[in-house]
């Protein structure tokens, strides 16, 4: 049985219907996925466990988010002499870390795309207050021309997602061409996101129950980015 089973949601796009699974993607609940997401939900999980198995989950992620975009036709020729017809993206694409945790999906796309370039927008939640204060970016300047992964383990309130999505708006980037990639979600941040901006895709590993009075997801996996950069740790 899949998370989505035990704790159907209105955002989950098995009982949402068509108009929301076009726009929520969330990754097939195979057993293999259930366990990397078992090794880094435990609190007990090594730094190196919880480094390792969270790149194996970006993958799939990043995987099926490449899936979305654009492609075009694409001749070659293989060493055999024969024609393969084949496909190579519409246009160029552009990742965008949400820093500090977004940072943590930059080397798995750098892997799979060497050519891509990563920008970088800081927007940090205020630990009191929950509100998102933006500080920096660092965005190629004809980003609009790009298909954008919009990189961010976590979407909890939505808050720092809705922040970084109104500056690229201001880059002129459109939202059907985003797709904003994140580990784990909560309903209240896929809810928020799609209300004001309905055409991001969002394509997730997992939809968590709800957010705690903390704003920290449950079941949930604690800080990502203490966890996932060690700062949660003594020396
Ligand atoms: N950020 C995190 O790191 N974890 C949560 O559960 C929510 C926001």
């Amino acid at each position: 049985m899949t998370d989505t089973a035990i704790h159907p949601t209105v955002t989950d796009p098995a009982v949402a219907g068509p108009a929301v699974a076009s726009r929520l993607h969330l990754l097939p609940q195979t057993n293999r996925l259930r366990s990397l997401h078992t090794v880094i939900r435990d609190r007990d999980a090594s730094r190196a466990d919880f480094v390792q198995t969270s790149a194996q989950i970006f993958r799939q992620l990043l995987d099926t988010a490449l899936d979305l975009l654009p492609v075009v036709p694409q001749q070659v020729r293989t060493p055999v002499g024969q024609t393969y017809h084949g496909l190579r993206p519409a246009a160029p694409v552009c990742g965008v870390s949400i820093a500090r945790a977004g940072e943590s999906m930059e080397g798995e796309l750098r892997a799979m795309l060497p050519q891509t370039r990563i920008g970088k927008i800081l927007i940090q939640r205020d630990k009191t207050t929950k509100l998102p204060h933006f500080h920096y970016a660092a965005l190629p300047p004809d980003i609009a021309m790009s298909q954008v992964l919009l990189l961010d383990p976590m979407l909890a309130t939505g808050g720092t997602a809705l922040a970084a999505l109104a500056l690229l708006r201001e880059y002129g980037v459109f939202e059907e061409d985003v797709v904003f990639v994140t580990l784990l979600s909560s309903p209240e941040g896929i809810s928020a996101v799609h209300a004001q901006h309905p055409r991001v895709r969002i394509v997730t590993s997992a939809i968590e129950e709800r957010l705690n009075a903390d704003a920290y997801m449950v079941p949930g996996i604690g800080d990502f980015g203490d966890r996932y950069f060690g700062t949660d740790q003594p020396r």
